[in-house]
């Protein structure tokens, strides 16, 4: 009964605050055609995530996770002509779609790709010395707490971390991939609200999205 109204609530908050516009209808339809997995964020994570970027007023964005540029679109708008991202990504066919899709989104000279496994890309941002306004993390989840690390080591004070998928560790629901995923965030939200170096809230928008604020004063 509690799912139901969840579920209702999430059609009204996508239906009501981010009905999808053509470019962002167009993404999902080419991760559709090209055989890519459903599992963007949901219209609402993604109105959500540009309204971050916007508010922070975030110019440097890192996205772990890009899949076909959805939410990458959505990070992008929230800085509009001025910002770049930084999108790590395993597979390099889903990094291609992204980019194209990016493009046609008029994002196309500001996002760069890295593709192999975002440990890897985030240990050589690490080594050069980079640094972001903004993270978004959205990857595989057995990673989430290693993710959050090193989003802290490369965060300018005041950074923004955002973390998909989290509800899982609320307890909402109960099939067992959910109870699966659900220890892993329950573990990751307790890290996160625990944090010497984080002030965090979790926002049950979507699928749940965890977001963090790192302090300027360790
Ligand atoms: N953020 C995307 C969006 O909403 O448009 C969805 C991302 S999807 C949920 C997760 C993505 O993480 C997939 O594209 C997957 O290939 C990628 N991924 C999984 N493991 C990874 C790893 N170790 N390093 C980098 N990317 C990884």
């Amino acid at each position: 009964e509690g799912l139901e109204f969840f579920r209702q609530l999430n059609r009204y908050m996508n239906e009501q605050f981010a009905p999808q516009d053509e470019v962002l209808a167009d993404v999902r339809r080419s991760i559709e055609e090209n055989g890519l997995p459903s599992i963007s964020v949901s219209p609402a994570t993604g109105k959500l995530l540009t309204m971050l970027v916007a508010i922070s007023g975030a110019k440097r964005v890192l996205e772990i996770g890009a899949l076909g540029g959805y939410s990458g679109i959505c990070l992008a708008r929230g800085f509009g002509k001025e910002g770049t991202l930084t999108s790590l990504e395993l597979v390099e066919e889903y990094a291609r779609l992204a980019r194209q899709n990016l493009k046609k989104a008029g994002f196309g000279s500001q996002v760069t790709y890295m593709i192999g496994p975002a440990l890897e890309s985030l240990e050589t941002l690490a080594a050069n010395g980079e640094r972001f306004d903004f993270f978004f993390i959205d990857a595989d989840k057995e990673n989430y707490i290693r993710y959050l690390d090193y989003c802290i080591r490369l965060a300018n004070p005041g950074a923004i971390i955002a973390a998909d998928n989290t509800l899982a560790g609320s307890g909402v629901g109960a099939s067992d991939a959910l109870r699966r995923r659900g220890e892993i965030m329950k573990q990751f939200n307790e890290t996160v609200a625990c944090h010497p170096q984080l002030d965090a809230m979790f926002i049950p928008i979507g699928d749940g999205v965890t977001v963090a604020r790192v302090k300027k004063t360790a």
